[in-house]
């Protein structure tokens, strides 16, 4: 049994949760992989009821299982996921984009991952005024770089497609940040000479993004570009509604999807749970590598077949051209898993 720790969110993120509780419970009565669900509360909903967006007590039950499924949070995410991501060092944000029959994707042949660096960069909140001035301080280190190229590159080898990496940065502007982190990743490459490396600037990657999405293998990159592009990357595989991510550290990983809490659709029944299904499939490939739990990883696969057969026979929701609503579809991947 998989303790699970449930950050619910706001916006759409309680529907969407629901329709994970949902998925977890069938996979547990029909496929008998039993996760102890606790529901948990951070964000906007929290702050106005507890005066904090993360809780001590959702701080608590997070340590205590064994991962973390979060949905998104509204205006005060940066209070919570930023947080989370650097307290539990979760240091890898894992983003793939692929694309599937049936999809609204640019092409039909994209199979790319973002790997991007979570604990530096802009993210670290350091900013302060300074005069007429605002600044922000932008922090890379050589130890977070090169770790996170060591993960891109061990992701390509893993992958086993088209063995690539893709350094994505901005060192011909910002030469001593963007610098440093290009060249961790060169050292990093030295290691691994089956596995073809490359830079790219990253508006250069913005637009190849859109030209020539099947170029691209194993994406790694700073936390602000990765951010950016893992939204374009997502839109060019059919939308922020199928994108899923991991945030992966030594020990313990977090689970959401790309998408942010979407408050134009919430309480609609109209949200798309792919994505957070998505990023339960991604939980169990991790739980199951992580504990060596072949059915874990099994069900996993078993939950993305049944979202993309669904997809193929065009049973879908809104945002990807089809009519069903979030309940209707959770009902369809229930039923058919
Ligand atoms: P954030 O800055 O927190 O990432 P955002 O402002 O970029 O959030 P999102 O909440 O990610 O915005 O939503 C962007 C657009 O995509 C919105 O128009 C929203 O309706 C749509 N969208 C996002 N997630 C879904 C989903 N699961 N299903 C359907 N539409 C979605």
């Amino acid at each position: 049994m998989y303790k699970i720790s449930l950050i619910t969110g706001d916006g759409i993120g309680p529907e969407i949760s629901e329709s994970a509780i949902s998925v977890l419970n069938t996979i547990h009565d029909k496929l008998d992989l039993k996760f102890d669900i606790t529901k948990l509360s951070a964000g906007d909903n929290a702050l106005e009821q507890t005066g904090k967006a993360l809780p001590d007590e959702t701080i608590n039950a997070i340590k205590q299982s064994d991962a973390c499924l979060k949905a998104p949070v509204g205006e005060s995410a940066v209070d919570v996921i930023v947080v989370l991501r650097r307290m539990l060092d979760l240091y890898a944000n894992i983003r793939p984009a692929k694309s599937y029959p049936h999809m609204p994707a640019l092409r039909d042949d994209i199979d790319m991952v973002i790997v991007r660096e979570n604990t530096e960069d802009l993210y670290t909140g350091k900013e302060f005024r300074v005069g007429d001035s605002a600044v922000a301080l932008r922090i890379i280190s050589v130890s977070a770089s090169k770790r996170i190229a060591k993960y891109a590159f061990e992701t390509a080898k893993q992958r086993n497609l088209k063995k690539k990496v893709t350094c994505v940065h901005k060192s011909n502007v910002m030469r001593i940040t963007d610098g440093l982190f290009a060249k961790a990743c060169t050292d990093v490459s030295k290691d691994y000479p089956e596995i073809v490396f490359e830079e790219m600037y990253v508006d250069a990657c913005a637009m190849n993004l859109i030209r020539q999405p099947q170029e691209f293998d194993v994406v790694v990159t700073t936390n602000l570009y990765g951010d950016i592009l893992s939204d374009e990357s997502s839109q060019v595989v059919g939308g922020l509604g199928m994108a899923p991510a991991a945030n992966i550290g030594d020990n313990f990983a977090l689970f959401e999807p790309v998408h942010g809490a979407a408050f134009d659709i919430a309480g609609q029944n109209i949200a798309n749970p792919s994505s957070f299904l998505l990023s339960i499939k991604m939980m169990c490939d991790w739980l199951g590598v992580k504990n060596n739990d072949s059915k874990c990883i099994e069900v996993g696969e078993k939950l993305e077949s049944t979202i993309f057969d669904l997809v193929k026979t065009g049973i879908k929701t809104k945002d990807i051209g089809g009519d069903m609503s979030t309940s209707e579809f959770t009902k369809q991947i229930t039923d058919n898993l």
